[in-house]
């Protein structure tokens, strides 16, 4: 994987380069009430489609079994409203065969985004999909979505009409619907509790859950308390959005005079502020990478991300970080190794 670094563009450590940075929402408020944070990628998606700027946006949405997600192909305002909302279980968002065409456009989680900008190298930029992406914490497993709605709505045969992440306010319910009734429980309890933990490693040693090799990406722009941590309180949603292309920033002002989309400009440093698990992340990896790598496990090779530089900051966290992942990946590779 590795950092774009576009000439031109200013470079923030923890967010990487961009061309400005927004705080933005929907205009129009089913939009926003039903997106993950400010509606701000459905608003996008379902402007693109009807203006025919592009053909079709390749995203993610619920199967026909809720409690799953697929791949959906994005084609006017109703099926992007079909698919709003963050969907933390694993989805192959990249599995449909026009996912490449320069006509359409990919919503997708920075690893996607980075994976497809590789695919369409060599290719001039307007060439390529218009690539959208969001901040990314990491891909909790499919069992924790099951055990949360076995949790809350019953048994396993209980047939689930409807599976809801968030959205449907900022940052809105988990929620599960059957022919009973509606179930639900806050977000601090589903992401924090039950989805969060059971995030897979590979995404715990991510470095780019800021969308870098996107057009455009979008994160929750949070309330936070004096010490700089969300509040998660319910409220309008807000999204902060990092333009990182000259195609993006042709969107973002069209989409703005269009009035799709209202918002101001922002300090990008206001937004990693309010990312407390994104930068603790980056400033951490160097750390827990070089941890697995002492306890004898590969770890993938990273470009242009300034990991090391960000261990210096606080070496001695780095440090911690070092001796917890080699702790961990021992236990692990002795676990595996028993008969
Ligand atoms: C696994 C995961 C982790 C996240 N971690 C963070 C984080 O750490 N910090 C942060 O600020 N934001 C995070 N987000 C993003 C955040 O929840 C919102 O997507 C973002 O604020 C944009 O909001 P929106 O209202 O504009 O999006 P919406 O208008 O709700 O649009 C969401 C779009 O994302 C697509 N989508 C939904 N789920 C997936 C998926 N699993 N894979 C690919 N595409 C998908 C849908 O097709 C839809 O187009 C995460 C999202 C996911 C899926």
């Amino acid at each position: 994987m590795s950092s774009p670094h576009p000439r031109g563009a200013e470079r923030h450590a923890q967010l990487g380069s961009y061309l400005e940075s927004w705080v933005v929402w929907a205009a129009d408020p089913d939009e926003r009430h039903r997106g993950a944070s400010g509606g701000v990628l459905t608003a996008l998606s379902a402007w693109l489609t009807e203006t025919g700027r592009v053909n079709r946006v390749i995203g993610a949405g619920p199967a026909e079994d809720s409690r799953r997600t697929v791949s959906v192909t994005i084609t006017d305002r109703e099926t992007a409203l079909a698919s709003a909302g963050s969907r933390y279980a694993p989805v192959a968002t990249l599995a449909s065969p026009d996912v490449l065409d320069s006509d359409g456009a990919v919503v997708a989680k920075p690893c996607e985004a980075s994976a497809l900008s590789r695919l369409a190298e060599g290719r001039d930029l307007q060439e390529r999909p218009l690539l959208l992406s969001f901040f990314c914490a990491g891909t909790p497993s499919q069992k924790a979505t099951d055990d949360l709605a076995r949790e809350l709505a019953g048994a396993d045969d209980t047939q689930v009409n409807a599976l809801r992440y968030r959205g449907c306010g900022w940052p809105g319910d988990f929620t599960v619907t059957t022919d009973e009734g509606e179930y639900r429980t806050d977000y601090r309890t589903s992401w924090g509790d039950k989805l969060g933990p059971s995030m897979q490693w590979r995404c715990k040693i991510c470095p780019d859950g800021v969308g870098e090799s996107a057009d455009l990406a979008a994160c929750d722009y949070w309330e936070t308390d004096a010490a700089g941590y969300p509040l998660f309180e319910e409220g309008d949603g807000r999204s902060g959005l990092l333009v990182r292309t000259e195609r993006g920033r042709e969107v973002l002002h069209a989409a703005l005079e269009a009035g799709v989309l209202v918002g101001e400009p922002l300090e990008a440093g206001k937004i990693a502020a309010v990312q407390p698990g994104q930068t603790w992340r980056r400033a951490n990896l160097a750390g827990r990478l070089l941890g697995a790598r002492l306890a004898g496990v590969p770890v993938p090779r990273y470009r242009g991300f300034p990991l090391v530089r960000l261990a210096f900051g606080d070496l001695r966290q780095s440090l911690r970080s070092a001796r917890g992942s080699w702790r961990r990946a021992r236990s692990s590779m002795s676990r595996r190794r028993r008969p």
